[in-house]
């Protein structure tokens, strides 16, 4: 397939924001793709090269992209960066130079196909160690040599990260569907086996190549990250039993870090619920998971949670984030050892458990588990009262966790899906105020004034919203901010800026600047309220009214463990403001 044809859909979706059209363009794009090739072209279309949970990156920063532009289009660098000043993006600075046509154009050029850019796309990738740099650029440079305008200005917004179609992979799901899967009826399991095995470009070439029922009967590999099953909220016991059929197992809710650990004989890989290979960052867990899993093959989950080496106290998840580094692991680990906690399994020995009862999976679990002091599997106990809950709530809190989980006894693994078989129940939802904190999603900005002149004032935050896949503003937010922060917020959030209001989000405020919905960050509001302007809840509660968050403050807490699908979603808010209305009621 011809580069060019590629670069042809992408300026098409470029031009729209209109989710079912992009859909139509992204059929016809995977339609027209050879089944040898689809995966890269699902890769490449979400401005990737590789799954998410692939631990490889192009490693080319923005002087160096710079520097090869200044190459393959024959000007200095000097003058390239003044371009870049004035167009702010440096893709479209390549494709302009390139009009201008400075280059030594070679006589015989070759049209670039999808393999060639793939191709030397994962070349860059690869080569690491001495000289690395120059082997890097020195490939970027001949892929731009041979490029057309318009398709060096994607090869340079693919390498630095910066293509932003607004396509998820929830929209390639949507595609595939109509593509391969013979309609929207085989999205279910499509859907499966993209979230068992976290990748979009694997899915989409074993259903063209093989058809519909090989993902019917798609196998976990131990090794490749599975999305994690997530849990909706309530605000009490009462409601929890009656949503669970007046009977549920209990588990203390642990306040750290979640992890999914992959062991295959002596190798143990630990993925983060964000898909990230954070192995590295534990090797104390590693350990742990190595020597007291008897099972020779298996996935399992829990918490990571740092532990005050001095009283064996539990500390909040914040301590635990500084084991979240590159260097000095070593030094870190013996300050703040760890414990893990365990509470589901997925696959033994051949055997995958995602389709079992809960309570099989925790029998499974026992089996294969010794406990030690530092790894030991999440309390457990079934109940049937509400005083039951009461007491069990009580004894989560006085250990140090943040709450309590109530799993449906027979519920299956629901891997990324939020859904009622996992309910959590936290200590703060029952103050007379919202006192419970929310993780919402940065999509835009207004400019600040005064002490804030130059940078931003407030921020446009908006929750998830599962059933449509979209944010859904819910308030401005422009107090908390330390100025350490101030300073730290541009330089996370320009990386992420757009031109236009992303595709995903839905937003009735025209912000000044608007953000893909990347950076998580938890607020602390007073109270929630109906709101005829921010779109969350939309019509849910009230007619033409959604949802805000009143008074937010920003804790100083970057969720950057959570992904944006991963923020609070607009049904917990909707039950967390009916919360909210019962205690008012009392
Ligand atoms: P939240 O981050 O508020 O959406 O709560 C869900 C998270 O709670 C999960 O992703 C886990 O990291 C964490 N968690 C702590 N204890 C448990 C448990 N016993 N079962 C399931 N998840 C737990």
């Amino acid at each position: 397939m011809k580069f060019s044809e590629l670069c042809e859909t992408y300026s098409k979706l470029e031009a729209t924001t209109k989710r079912l059209e992009m859909t139509d363009i992204l059929v016809d794009l995977l339609k027209k793709s050879d089944n040898a090739i689809i995966d890269k072209v699902c890769y490449l279309t979400l401005g990737r090269i590789y799954p998410e949970y692939v631990d490889l990156e192009l490693g080319l920063a923005e002087k160096m992209v710079a520097k090869t532009v200044a190459m393959a289009s024959g000007i200095s660098q000097k003058e390239v960066e003044k371009y870049l000043a004035k167009t702010g993006d440096l893709g479209t600075t390549a494709q302009e130079l390139k009009k201008m046509g400075k280059a030594q154009i070679t006589l015989f050029t070759r049209e670039l196909t999808v393999e060639r850019v793939f191709e030397t796309l994962d070349k860059i990738a690869r080569s690491a160690g001495t000289g690395s740099q120059d082997r890097k650029v020195k490939l970027l440079a001949s892929l731009l040599l041979e490029a057309f305008p318009e398709e060096a200005k994607y090869i340079v917004r693919i390498v630095l990260g910066q293509l932003r179609l607004g396509v998820a992979d929830m929209t390639i799901l949507d595609a595939l569907a109509i593509a391969y899967g013979g309609g929207k009826e085989s999205r279910e399991v499509i859907e499966r086996s993209y979230h068992l095995s976290s990748d979009v470009g694997a899915v989409a070439k074993a259903l063209a190549d093989k058809g519909l029922d090989v993902l019917k009967s798609f196998k976990i590999q131990v090794g490749t990250p599975i999305h994690s099953m997530l849990a909706q909220r309530l605000a009490s016991p009462e409601e929890i039993l009656e949503k669970l059929g007046g009977v549920c197992a209990l588990e203390f809710k642990f306040d750290g870090e979640r992890v999914q650990a992959h062991k295959k004989g002596e190798e143990v890989l630990l993925f983060s619920r964000r898909l990230e290979n954070v192995t590295h960052q534990f090797p104390d867990i590693q350990m742990l998971v190595k020597d007291n899993i008897k099972a020779k093959k298996c996935i399992v989950e829990g918490e990571i949670v740092a532990i005050n080496p001095e009283t064996g106290e539990m500390y909040p998840f914040q301590v635990l984030m500084q084991r979240r580094r590159k260097y000095g692991i070593k030094k870190t680990m013996e300050k703040i050892p760890t414990a893990l906690f365990l509470f589901d399994c997925l696959y033994v020995d051949e055997q995958d458990l995602t389709i079992s009862s809960y309570l099989d999976r925790r029998k499974q679990l026992e089996k294969i588990v010794r406990e030690t002091e530092q790894l030991q599997l999440s309390e457990k106990k079934i109940v049937k009262t509400v005083e039951e809950i009461e007491t069990f709530f009580e004894q989560s809190i006085e250990r140090g966790c943040e709450g309590i989980m109530a799993k449906s006894l027979d519920g299956v693994y629901q891997a990324g899906a939020r859904g009622w078989l996992w309910i959590k129940y936290k200590r703060d939802y029952r103050g007379p105020e919202l006192a419970d904190t929310v993780d919402l999603v940065v999509v835009g900005a207004f400019y600040g004034r005064g002490r804030r002149g130059g940078t931003y004032g407030t921020l446009l935050m908006a929750g998830y919203e599962e059933e449509t896949d979209m944010f859904k503003t819910v308030c401005k937010l422009g107090a908390g901010f330390s100025d350490e922060n101030l300073e730290e917020l541009p330089r996370k959030l320009n990386k992420h800026r757009i031109r236009d209001r992303h595709s995903r989000v839905d937003s009735n405020f025209e912000a000044d600047v608007w953000f893909e919905p990347v950076i998580v960050l938890e607020v602390q509001g007073s109270e929630l309220t109906l709101s005829p302007t921010h779109t969350a809840a939309w019509n849910k509660i009230k007619k033409n009214a959604g949802l805000a968050v009143r008074f937010p403050r920003f804790t100083g807490r970057f969720r950057e463990d959570k992904a944006p699908e991963q923020a609070t979603t607009t049904v917990e808010l909707k039950e967390m403001y009916k919360a909210q209305l019962k205690q008012i009621e009392k």
